[in-house]
């Protein structure tokens, strides 16, 4: 299947989803064609010049920040004129400003926050999660030849390797823009965005008690790595959904991810299992968090916390 995967970029650096969406353009296993809309999209088709990308098509449009009837207009011409089977966006505030109504304009088939995907006897099969993710679905998209997917932010790690692909001037016209770009402030994200940490400590509910939680808090410090926790630890209001990894919380790439006291239940692996490296301590050796870990311990996890505040 072929794709058209959109890039998105900010103050003239690519945003981290599309390397991630180019990552995910592979799943399709076909030509990858992946669509520069910038005022001036030069040094931007350098950086999305990676593994996995045939051509790079560099559309001048625009001012130099996203805005919306710009992109609306340019993607509705590539679509024309490419006809790609697949169009990738990111599930980011940009592409929710022109992507669905796109989508319904073409007739296009259409998911959003998808996080996993593939091609099935041709047909594509795409995964999302509803009613505050407590259920998990596949769609098919019976009728439809082209489809458009916004695909949640680091579902998949960011594509890298040395490129090599031809770049394209594609002309597109757009008649002026109903919005202005001002200014962009990044909303914080709690009171810690654990999606950008390279190492995470992240702690389940075999700490126990509330009580116990300072003491990883402490040691997470000591350690240089940010805290995270399981679900039960946030449903238990010990901690705020902003640390939650997992289907229903965050999804965390670290370098290090190491888990104390975590079963390893599926909905937690969808958030972390593309981490570096994993690291796992729980004291029952069937845990299923040892399935996905490269390094592993079956041991007390409070033993392991007093040694590591040795070192630390
Ligand atoms: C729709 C839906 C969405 C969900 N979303 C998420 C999500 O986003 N994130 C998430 O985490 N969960 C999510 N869950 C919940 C998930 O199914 C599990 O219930 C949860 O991940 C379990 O958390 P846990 O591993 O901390 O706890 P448990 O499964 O209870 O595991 C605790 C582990 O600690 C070990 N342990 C106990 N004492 C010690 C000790 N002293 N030393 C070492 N090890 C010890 C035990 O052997 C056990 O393996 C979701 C569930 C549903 C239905």
């Amino acid at each position: 299947m072929s794709v058209l995967v959109v890039a998105e970029h900010l103050g003239g650096e690519l945003r981290p989803v599309t390397l991630e969406l180019i990552s995910a353009a592979q799943e399709l296993e076909g030509p990858v064609a992946v669509a520069v809309i910038a005022q001036d999209p030069g040094s931007l088709t350098k950086a999305v010049d990676v593994e996995g990308v045939d051509e790079i098509l560099s559309v001048a449009a625009g001012p130099e920040e996203f805005e919306n009837d710009v992109y609306h207009a340019a993607v509705e011409q590539l679509v024309e004129q490419r006809g790609p089977d697949v169009v990738l966006t990111g599930f980011t505030v940009n592409s929710m400003a022109y992507a669905p109504a796109l989508a319904a304009k073409l007739g296009l088939g259409f998911a959003s926050d998808v996080f996993s995907f593939r091609s099935e006897g041709g047909a594509l099969v795409a995964e999302r999660s509803f009613y505050g993710a407590k259920v998990h679905a596949e769609l098919e998209f019976p009728g439809h030849d082209r489809v458009l997917l916004m695909v949640r932010p680091t579902a998949w790690p960011p594509a890298e390797g040395p490129g090599g692909a031809s770049v394209t001037e594609v002309p597109v016209s757009v008649d002026g823009s109903r919005a202005r770009h001002v200014d962009f402030q990044a909303v914080a994200a709690g009171d810690v965005d654990i999606t950008t940490a390279d190492f995470l400590l992240s702690v389940g509910r075999g700490i126990g008690e509330k009580e116990n939680l300072p003491q990883f808090e402490e040691l997470a410090e000591r350690m240089g790595a940010t805290l995270s926790v399981s679900r039960p630890i946030v449903d238990a209001g010990w901690m705020p959904n902003a640390r939650q990894v997992g289907q229903s919380g965050k999804t965390v790439t670290p370098k290090v991810y190491l888990a104390l006291g975590i079963s390893g239940a599926v909905q937690h692996l969808a958030g972390m299992k593309t981490s570096g490296t994993i690291i796992a301590v729980n004291s029952d050796p069937e845990a299923a968090i040892f399935g996905v870990a490269h390094y592993g311990a079956v041991a007390d996890l409070f033993e392991v916390a007093e040694e590591l505040e040795k070192l630390y």
